[in-house]
């Protein structure tokens, strides 16, 4: 199964994307995660990409796409995955088809902006892994710590009002038009992303089965 996770920042796709890969045994793959650790290991393409993420920007295309490629060519994608913030723009999508990936379903998870930026303020990630969490909607067991690797949660950067503004509207901008691209493909199914979390895997669930 090759799947794809559009919505806006906060829509909770990586937290459905944790509990999916778990249920089907499939990698989740998070450009942003994957983006975030290199910025942390001040490899070059983080110390690159770091001034776009700060400022709420897209990491160029050309950088995305050579990070995707790379990841797509190991050996646990083999039997599918679950991409997490990639494609977001129309010319990623595109290169992934001309890669010869062939997605079976992209799960369009929908939140409206009011309730993104309520939402972003309880934000907090792993430091270490990366795992998402929110203060009221999904605490992890001990406070500040994560419930994978122990590591400590943070608060994101670009998870402050002003950053998450812009994010949305790069997000309308040049994400959004993926959901008429994978429309036209018969490939869009659309969450309603304002339900628990539980509900909302239950759906998603529901949708893969179909
Ligand atoms: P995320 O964790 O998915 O919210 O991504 C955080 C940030 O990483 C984004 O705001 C972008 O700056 C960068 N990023 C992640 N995925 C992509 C992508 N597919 N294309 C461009 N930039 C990305």
């Amino acid at each position: 199964m090759k799947l794809i996770l559009l919505g806006a920042p906060g829509a909770g796709k990586g937290t459905q994307a944790e509990i999916i890969c778990d249920k089907l045994q499939i990698p989740a793959i998070s450009t942003g995660n994957i983006i975030r650790a290199a910025v942390k290991e001040g490899t070059e393409m983080g110390t690159k990409a770091k001034s776009f993420i700060d400022a709420g920007k897209l990491v160029p295309d050309e950088v995305v796409i050579g990070i995707i490629k790379e990841r797509l060519e190991a050996d646990d994608c083999k039997n599918g995955f679950i991409l997490d913030g990639m494609p977001r723009t129309v010319v990623q999508a595109e290169a992934l088809e001309q890669m010869g990936v062939e997605i079976d379903k992209v799960l369009d998870i929908e939140v409206p902006d009011e309730n993104i930026i309520k939402r972003m303020g309880g934000r907090r990630v792993c430091s270490a892994c990366g795992a998402s969490y929110h203060v009221e909607f999904k605490p992890s067991h001990k406070a500040g710590l994560c419930d994978r690797c122990g590591g400590s949660l943070i608060v994101r950067k670009d998870d402050e009002p002003a950053t998450v503004l812009d994010r949305l509207k790069v997000y309308h901008e040049l994400t959004e038009p993926l959901v008429e691209f994978y429309r036209e493909r018969g490939k869009l199914i659309v969450i309603e992303g304002q339900k628990e979390i539980g509900q909302i895997t239950a759906q998603i669930l529901k949708e893969l089965e179909a």
